[in-house]
């Protein structure tokens, strides 16, 4: 907890922040394995090809359903919502037929998911105008929600009705504590559920670079956790902080610099060697060399292109070659980015940064088009999260970064984290194509 959450939790500080209309971070409820994904059930509402589906994997996942609203003090965990029925602009009206009267009854923490369908894969005018609109309506409540409540529109596509579970399980759980105003796209595919959801990645190999510390770290924390080995990757420099990750996920140690002319092939050569191939290959190390435009040298642009975007391209295209199949990377295989906010809504003296961030995008969008069916690709965009990064950014840049959101609160490593475990999942295989924000709904970009 930052030192102005705490005092805005305390006793005075909550009066005084009342009073001044000052923001409230609400403590976040994070994963634990010891705790329920949700505290109070699931307010399911709405119909259409989504309720029969929803219902099973609610259930699978271990979530209380109610379909009825319940007594005036039970405390909704989620309110749940199919709107693939909505074809009209008249339809729209059932949202705020279900959600007002009970929007008060969700309790903290509380999650809001609505379901709708891609609006360019409907069936009519009058369909696609409706689903489109539930994005404003999502976000919107998204922005309205306090004490660390979420809201999220998930596109399924006709056909993938089966190939959600990943993503609820996920969406309804404090797994997406900091991910907010996100719309999701699930396609369809064949979906390989786990035989242990609390170990999804057993017997899988991950490759996480930049691991040695911050959000890398906690994504080799949370991968290893879900059962997989970890190939932990960071700059010899780093050696040290990086055999005591490695040692603590019980994965091992890979030292190599990603720009370095020969890093692609020592990294294939490694994880076909030593693994028989890699199942998930996730792309965070990431630099900063922030200067405005007019006093922006080539060796800070060239280093940040070198890091975010060049190697990962490289790497990408060494870890694909091999015929016509993914080559190292095994069938079924996932790679994730790392993207930012400042890739998608652009920052002052980060034009370099915020490039390669875009690139990212870039990335995910051409890779998933060319592997669809055969792996996935997809990207976080974190907004502010508390590492030695952003603890080097002055103080007040930091503070405004660390509340204009709608948690009014920096995120975790571990948020970033597990927005990756969720898309790394071997259930998440229609899960293509996405870039998810974990930024706790930051006002920057969209
Ligand atoms: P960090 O600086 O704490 O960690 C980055 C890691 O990457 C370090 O361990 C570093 O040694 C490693 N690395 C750098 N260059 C490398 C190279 N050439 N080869 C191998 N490893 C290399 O940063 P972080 O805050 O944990 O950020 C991780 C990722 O998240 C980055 O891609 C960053 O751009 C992105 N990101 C961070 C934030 C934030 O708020 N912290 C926000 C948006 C995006």
């Amino acid at each position: 907890m930052d030192r102005y959450q705490a005092f805005a939790n305390s006793g005075v500080g909550r009066f005084v922040v009342g009073k001044l209309g000052l923001p409230s971070p609400y403590p976040l409820r994070r994963h634990s394995p010891t705790r329920p994904p949700l505290d109070g059930p699931v307010l399911l509402g709405g119909g259409g090809r989504l309720v029969g589906p929803l219902r099973a994997v609610l259930g699978a996942a271990g979530l209380d359903v109610a379909s009825e609203p319940a007594r005036a003090e039970e405390r909704y965990g989620a309110l749940v919502f199919d709107a693939t029925g909505i074809d009209s602009v008249e339809g729209l009206r059932g949202l705020r037929a279900f959600f007002q009267p009970v929007i008060r009854s969700l309790g903290p923490c509380g999650r809001v998911v609505v379901l709708g369908t891609p609006p360019e894969l409907t069936g009519s005018t009058d369909e696609r105008i409706a689903q489109r609109a539930l994005e404003g309506f999502t976000r919107s409540v998204g922005k309205e929600l306090r004490r660390g409540g979420t809201a999220q529109l998930v596109h399924v596509a006709p056909g993938a009705e089966d190939a959600v579970e990943s993503t609820l399980r996920f969406l309804l759980s404090g797994r997406s504590a900091y991910v907010s105003g996100q719309v999701v796209r699930v396609g369809p595919a064949e979906v390989e559920a786990p035989r242990d959801w609390d170990r999804p990645l057993d017997g899988r190999v991950a490759l996480v670079t930049g691991a040695s510390r911050g959000i890398g770290a906690a994504i080799a924390e949370v991968l290893g956790r879900d059962g997989a080995h970890v190939v932990c990757l960071d700059v010899p420099a780093q050696g040290e902080e990086l055999s005591q990750v490695a040692n603590r996920v019980r994965g091992s140690a890979l030292q190599l610099d990603v720009t370095a002319a020969d890093a692609p092939a020592r990294i294939v050569e490694h994880l076909t060697g030593r693994h028989g191939g890699v199942d998930v290959v996730v792309h965070n190390a990431g630099i900063t060399r922030d200067r405005t435009l007019a006093r922006m040298d080539a060796d800070r642009w060239d280093a940040v292109v070198a890091v975010n975007l060049a190697s990962q391209q490289r790497v990408n295209e060494a870890l694909l070659a091999e015929g016509g199949g993914v080559g190292a990377l095994r069938p079924n295989g996932r790679i994730v980015g790392v993207s930012s906010i400042a890739g998608i809504a652009g920052n002052v003296g980060q034009t370099n940064y915020a490039t390669t961030k875009a690139g990212v995008i870039g990335m995910v969008d051409a890779l998933s088009e060319r592997l669809a069916g055969r792996a996935t690709v997809n990207a976080v965009a974190p907004g502010f999260i508390e590492t030695a990064m952003t603890a080097a950014v002055p103080l007040l840049i930091r503070e405004a970064g660390r509340r204009m959101n709608s948690a009014s609160q920096g995120g975790l490593p571990v948020d970033v984290a597990e927005t990756i475990a969720w898309f790394a999942h071997p259930a998440s295989s229609g899960v293509n194509g996405n870039v998810v924000r974990v930024c706790g709904q930051s006002l920057l970009g969209a």
